[in-house]
């Protein structure tokens, strides 16, 4: 009988999912996608499949108890995953774990001492990890017999060296766990697994990775290896995003507390959802939003979002010592044809020379958007978070 698996991606107000196909010795095939959102509010199932058709948009019934939001998301989705799946067994559920701290570096199946352990990074990263964990918690009170497997954001940059991941602060503190962690690391590791196929040797090479999504980071890689990260201890560091702020002056939360008297929760509500795109152009948070919103604020967001890429792009290409590609991913990354021109023309001097229409072409998949003739190459490249997870998950089963 064949056999399936279930990848969770699980946000605040939605569940990203996606089943796929495991044949023996064969590639991973998706088989269906899909979401269950307005977790809270009005929640509703939503499944796509193997070519985009859509399959179902369900509303999810939690009237009796709305607290049950997510669970009987969950229940619902095993339910139709049980009708539709033609058969197949489902082996497993991986899922996407934003931080794994120190204690993990590489993909694990869940125990109720892991989750344990988890939980305890929770602080480091409020705004995804509690609504990860949930999923897996939930899953686990649904079937508590089907094995899950936590993969981790954090991972691929656990080889950094010292210097990329210290920070300057006394022993004591940095030996608890103080120190520079990096996140995305799921979509930089599929994208580190694709480079070859597309850059040939020039893989092996200086490449940075720009995963612009809500969240945003970049990857300095170096034989498609993580040597440096524009995030640190915690996904709000580095470049500005949706919400986020990005690089502060660590002066200026001592100020908003100090002389404002703002709690440390209400710091860090500003600092993750008011902040960033949002919090600049007074807007939105969503890029398209900002760039169809014709005021000063907005456009000042744009140049800000912009100008910290160009300078953070500076920072890892020094790290690197020089740079041979850069590709852009994520929402932002592989549909933002405005700031990929804007970012690749502040890059000069790095040695990229961008193709206008190949970035303007309206077209999908695995694309060079430098001239041929660039020093540098710049490439879009979708990610596969999922993918990515749904490989790990594998593994993990295999080695039991
Ligand atoms: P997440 O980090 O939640 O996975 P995504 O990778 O889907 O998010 O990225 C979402 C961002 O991508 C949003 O800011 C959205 O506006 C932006 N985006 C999507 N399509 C476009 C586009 N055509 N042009 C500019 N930005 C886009």
């Amino acid at each position: 009988m064949s056999q399936a698996l279930l990848v969770i991606n699980s946000g605040s107000s939605s569940v990203k999912f996606a089943a796929y196909d495991v044949e023996t010795d064969k590639a991973l095939t998706r088989i269906a996608h899909g979401r269950i959102e307005g977790i809270g509010s009005a929640p509703r199932l939503l499944v796509w499949g193997r070519s985009g058709e859509a399959l179902e948009d369900r509303r999810i019934d939690i009237a009796a108890d709305p607290a049950l939001g997510a669970d009987e998301g969950f229940r619902q989705l095993f339910d139709w995953l049980a009708q539709h799946a033609a058969g197949r067994t489902l082996l497993a559920v991986g899922h996407r774990v934003v931080h794994g701290g120190e204690l993990f570096t590489r993909p694990a199946f869940v125990t109720p001492a892991i989750l344990a352990q988890l939980d305890g990074f929770t602080p480091l990263a409020p705004l995804h990890q509690p609504h990860n964990l949930s999923a897996i918690h939930a899953i686990a009170r649904l079937l508590p017999d089907l094995p899950q497997v936590a993969c981790f954001d954090t991972e691929f940059h656990t080889m950094q060296d010292w210097v990329a991941q210290a920070y300057a602060l006394p022993r004591h503190i940095t030996g608890a766990g103080v120190k520079r962690y990096g996140f995305h690391g799921l979509s930089y590791e599929y994208i580190a697994s694709i480079l070859p196929g597309h850059l040939g040797a020039t893989a092996s090479g200086r490449v940075i990775v720009a995963h612009l999504g809500n969240g945003a980071s970049l990857c300095a890689m170096q034989d498609r290896r993580s040597v440096a990260s524009t995030m640190g201890f915690t996904a709000l560091d580095g470049l500005m995003m949706g919400t986020r702020c990005g690089s502060l002056d660590p002066g200026v939360v001592l100020y908003l507390m100090g002389a404002l008297g703002m709690t440390a929760q209400a710091v860090e509500k500003l600092l993750y959802e008011q902040s960033g795109l949002l919090g600049v152009s007074g807007v939105s948070g969503d890029m398209r939003t900002v760039e169809a919103t014709d005021t000063p604020e907005a456009r000042q967001a744009i140049d800000l979002y912009v100008y910290r890429i160009r300078q953070e792009l500076g920072s890892l290409a020094a790290s690197l010592g020089g740079l041979d590609a850069l590709v852009f991913t994520a929402g932002i990354g592989e549909n933002g044809a405005m700031i990929r021109r804007r970012v690749c023309q502040d890059a000069a001097w790095l040695g990229i020379e961008l193709d206008g229409d190949a970035n303007q072409a309206s077209a999908s998949g695995a694309r060079c958007i430098s001239t041929a003739g660039s020093r540098v190459a710049a490439w879009v490249m979708p990610t596969n978070e999922e993918l990515m997870i749904a490989r790990h998950t594998q593994t993990v089963l295999n080695s039991l």
